[in-house]
C-alpha cells in the first residue's frame, strides 16, 4: 500500500504521504492596517515562541498582545511586556482531535474593501505565527484542513439543511481545496485568506453541531476521477436545470466535470442536454416548467426556503429563472462604465446608441460566452464590440453583477425602430458547472444520499479517503 493514492501539488504541499494537510489562512493582513492583535484563551495556556531568533524557551500565556515595534513585534504576557522577536509562533495546548483549543481574536476585519466591512471577535483553533509587513501585522493561522472546513461551512450554510445536503458540500469543497490550483497569496506566505476573496472564515464562530458533524463523518473523503487525479470539484448557486461543462466557463476540460441535466434520469428535461440554439424559448419560458422536476427548481425547492437552509442569501427572489429589464438608457450608462470605458473603447469609438445586444455563443446550458453589442459612435457609424467570456457578459450587464449568462435578449422597439427596453430573460445564478447548490439542497430534501447526489453533478469518480 505505498502507492499514493494520487499525485496533487498545492501551494507547496505535497499530498502524497496520506496525512491531512495543515492550510496557512491569512486572518489579519497588512492592508487591514493592524499594529497590534490580542489573544485570549479561556482553558489552558498557549505556548509563544520567536520563530527566527532562536533564542529563548518561548512563553506560556492565556492572555497576549502582539505589537508592531519597527522591524519587530513585541510580546506581551497578561500586561507585562516579555520580549521582541521578527516572528511569534503561537501553539495550543495538546487536545483531542475533535475538541481543538480555541483562542479569542479581537478587532478581526470582515468583507475586507466591501461597505459593509467591519471588526468583529472570532473563535479559532490552531496555531498562528505573526510577523510584519510595511510596519503592519500579518497573523496567520496554521489548521488541519479539517478544523478549516468545519470554520467554511457552517460560514456559506444554513443551520437547519439537511445532513446530506452538507456531506456533499463539505466532499466537494474538500476536493475543490485540496485540488485547487489558483494560488492568490503565494506571495504572502499563506494558502487562503479568511474572506469572500478566497472563502468566507471566522474560525469556529458560527460552528454548529450539523457542520461538526458533516465534516468529521466525511473526514478525508475526496472524489478521484477514474483516471487517478483529484476533480478540480467547482460548484455554483443554481444551474437552471441544465449543468454547465468547464469548457465554455474556463476554456478548459475538467475531468469529472460534464453536462448533465439537473433532473431525475426519465425527466423531460434530459432532451435539453446539450441545449441546442431552437431550444432556447422552450428552455427558459416554456410551459414544462410549470410541472418540471429539476432538483434545482421552485416545484421541489421553495425560494421562500432558501434562507432557512442556505444562509444569509444575498438577494430575495428566484434564480432559477428571472427577467431583467433596463430603459435604453440605463443599459447604455452600464455598458459605458463597466465594458466600453474598462475596455478603452472610447472617443471616436464610443458608444453613442446601442442598436442591440445578440449572443453569438452559447455553453452547453444556453450560457452566452460571446456577446455582439451592436451600436452607434458619436458620428452615427454602426459598430460592433465583442464581449467575451460568461463572466465579463454577466459583468458588463448589471451594476453589480448579472444572476447568469444563459439568458435570452427580448427587445422593444419604437416606430422609428429605435430601442426603448431591453429585457434579459434566463436562468440559474452562477456558471452552472460542478455542483448545483440549489439542486443538491433539492436531492437532498428528496432523499437521496450525500455519495448519490456527488455522483449525479461528477461523473467517473470514485470518493475515496486521502488520509
Ligand atoms: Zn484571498
Ligand atoms: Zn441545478
Amino acid at each position: 500500500m505505498s502507492e499514493p493514492l494520487y499525485r496533487v501539488r498545492m501551494d507547496g504541499w505535497t499530498l502524497e504521504s496520506r496525512q491531512e494537510p495543515l492550510v496557512r489562512v491569512g486572518i489579519v493582513l497588512p492592508e487591514d492596517g493592524a499594529v497590534s492583535v490580542r489573544m485570549d484563551a479561556s482553558e489552558a495556556d498557549y505556548h509563544v515562541v520567536p520563530t527566527s531568533d532562536a533564542e529563548g524557551s518561548g512563553y506560556a500565556a492565556r492572555s497576549l498582545i502582539l505589537r508592531v515595534d519597527g522591524e519587530r513585534i513585541t510580546l506581551v504576557v497578561d500586561g507585562k511586556t516579555a520580549d521582541t522577536a521578527r516572528r511569534w509562533r503561537v501553539t495550543p495546548p495538546v487536545a483531542e482531535r475533535a475538541h481543538p483549543p480555541l483562542i479569542t481574536l479581537h478587532d478581526v476585519v470582515a468583507g475586507r474593501g466591501f461597505h459593509w466591512e467591519k471588526r468583529i471577535t472570532q473563535v479559532v483553533p490552531g496555531a498562528f505565527v505573526a510577523s510584519t509587513r510595511d510596519g503592519r501585522i500579518l497573523l496567520v493561522n496554521e489548521i488541519p484542513i479539517e478544523d478549516y472546513l468545519k470554520g467554511v461551512i457552517t460560514a456559506e450554510m444554513g443551520g437547519e439543511c439537511p445532513m446530506d445536503l452538507l456531506k456533499a458540500q463539505c466532499v466537494t469543497a474538500r476536493t475543490w481545496l485540496l485540488a485547487r490550483t489558483e494560488r492568490k497569496h503565494e506571495a504572502q506566505g499563506f494558502d487562503f485568506c479568511n474572506d469572500d476573496c478566497c472563502q468566507r472564515y471566522q474560525g469556529f464562530t458560527h460552528l454548529t453541531p450539523a457542520g461538526h458533524e458533516a465534516v468529521e463523518s466525511t473526514r478525508g473523503e475526496v472524489m478521484i476521477h477514474r483516471s487517478g487525479i483529484l476533480i478540480d470539484a467547482n460548484y455554483s448557486k443554481c444551474c437552471g436545470g441544465v449543468v454547465e461543462g468547464p469548457e465554455p466557463v474556463w476554456g478548459v476540460h475538467k475531468p469529472g466535470q460534464y453536462v448533465v441535466a439537473d433532473a431525475p434520469p426519465d425527466s423531460y428535461a434530459r432532451r435539453f442536454v446539450p441545449l441546442q440554439p431552437g431550444q432556447l424559448d422552450e428552455y427558459l419560458t416554456g410551459d414544462w416548467l410549470k410541472t418540471c422536476d429539476v432538483f434545482c427548481s421552485p416545484n421541489v425547492v421553495s425560494p421562500a426556503d432558501f434562507a432557512k437552509y442556505l444562509g444569509a442569501v444575498d438577494e430575495a427572489g428566484s434564480y432559477f429563472r428571472w427577467t431583467v429589464e433596463y430603459p435604453r438608457a440605463r443599459l447604455e450608462e452600464i455598458l459605458r462604465t463597466k465594458f466600453f470605458e474598462r475596455t478603452g473603447i472610447t472617443g471616436r469609438e464610443a458608444l453613442a446608441e446601442l442598436l442591440d445586444l445578440v449572443v453569438t455563443r452559447r455553453g452547453h446550458s444556453g450560457r452566452a460566452t460571446a456577446l455582439h453589442v451592436v451600436y452607434h459612435d458619436p458620428e452615427q457609424r454602426r459598430r460592433t464590440a465583442t464581449i467575451e467570456d460568461q463572466y465579463w457578459i454577466r459583468h458588463a450587464l448589471h451594476e453589480k453583477f448579472l444572476f447568469s449568462s444563459a439568458f435570452k435578449v427580448a427587445a422593444e422597439r419604437d416606430q422609428a425602430d429605435r430601442l426603448q427596453t431591453i429585457r434579459l430573460i434566463g436562468a440559474g445564478w452562477g456558471h452552472g458547472a460542478g455542483l448545483c447548490q440549489i439542486g443538491a439542497l433539492g436531492m437532498a430534501l428528496q432523499g437521496y444520499d450525500y455519495a448519490t447526489i456527488l455522483h449525479h453533478y461528477f461523473e467517473q469518480m470514485d470518493i475515496r479517503r486521502a488520509y
